[in-house]
């Protein structure tokens, strides 16, 4: 049987390592991207070149009418989902909250977290044993930024992960008997182009002496997490979070 995951945001970083690695590990992958068709077209090749099998779809997790589309392209190309990876998600430039206009953090929250609701909503409808489905995995990408804050940051971003934990724990015992485990992973400062968002490209390498391991992380040490939480190799944990921060 045909194994499908969808993974948000996948043309690049965290999400593109992930598709890659559960392509790696035997998933039909759903390349998902918002404009940059480019980067997510290079994550497909390089599966298929794997003999991997994948395809990448244009949906922006703040519209609702884009993740319906999402999950029935999906469908269509693939088959049904059982694995969702909720791992879009945008910081916008460093700032206190006292400068922060509503327009931004609308986006913010828009995008990280009604996105990821919906995204598990139509998980649920197609993965639930209640509603006759065969079962599945979500794993939520939140953020250390749930438990710092940012403060002088970006307050707005954090505050979008604490809703992605808050999220998880209740979804995963919301499903926990309809064949569904849900977890999170928290990363913590991870080389990718999303620091460069919030105007600091070399951000990691600024903080990476408060790292109790001493360096940032790369892309792939997440995605190896995250494959763990799809695997049933932790067929026992929901509601659960692995930080993969360097001892952050
Ligand atoms: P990234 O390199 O900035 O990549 C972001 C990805 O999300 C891209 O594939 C982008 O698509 C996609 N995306 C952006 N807005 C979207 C939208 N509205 N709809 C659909 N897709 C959208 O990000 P990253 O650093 O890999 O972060 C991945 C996840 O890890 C996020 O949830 C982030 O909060 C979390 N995280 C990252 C770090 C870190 O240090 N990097 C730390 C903690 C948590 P396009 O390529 O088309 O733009």
């Amino acid at each position: 049987m045909n194994r499908v995951a969808i993974v948000t945001g996948s043309s690049r970083g965290i999400g593109a390592a992930t598709a890659i690695r559960l392509a790696a590990d035997g998933y039909q992958v759903g390349v998902n991207y918002l404009s940059n068709n480019v980067a997510a077209n290079r994550v497909v090749e390089q599966i298929r070149g794997a003999g991997g099998l994948a395809c990448p779809i244009q949906a922006d997790a703040s519209s609702e009418k884009d993740i319906l589309r999402m999950f029935e392209q999906c469908e269509s190309k693939l088959g049904t989902p059982d694995v969702l990876v909720n791992n879009a998600a945008i910081l916008k430039p460093q700032m206190p909250l006292v400068e922060m206009s509503f327009e931004r953090i609308n986006e913010v929250l828009a995008v990280n977290v009604a996105g990821a609701f919906l995204c598990c909503r139509e998980a649920v409808k197609r993965m639930s044993t209640r509603l006759g489905g065969r079962g599945g995995v979500i794993v939520n990408v939140s953020s250390c930024a749930a438990r710092t804050g940012s403060p002088g940051e970006y307050i707005d971003y954090a505050a979008s992960k604490g809703a992605i934990d808050t999220l998880t724990l209740g979804l995963a015992k919301e499903v926990a008997d309809e064949g569904i485990r849900v977890n999170g992973v928290r990363p913590g400062f991870i080389y990718t182009d999303m620091h460069a968002d919030g105007g600091e490209p070399e951000r990691v390498d600024r903080l990476k002496k408060k790292i109790p391991l001493g360096r940032g992380g790369q892309a792939a040490e997440v995605a190896a997490a995250i494959a763990f939480l799809v695997s049933d190799e932790s067929s026992y944990t929901t509601g659960g979070f692995i930080d993969v921060a360097g001892g952050l």
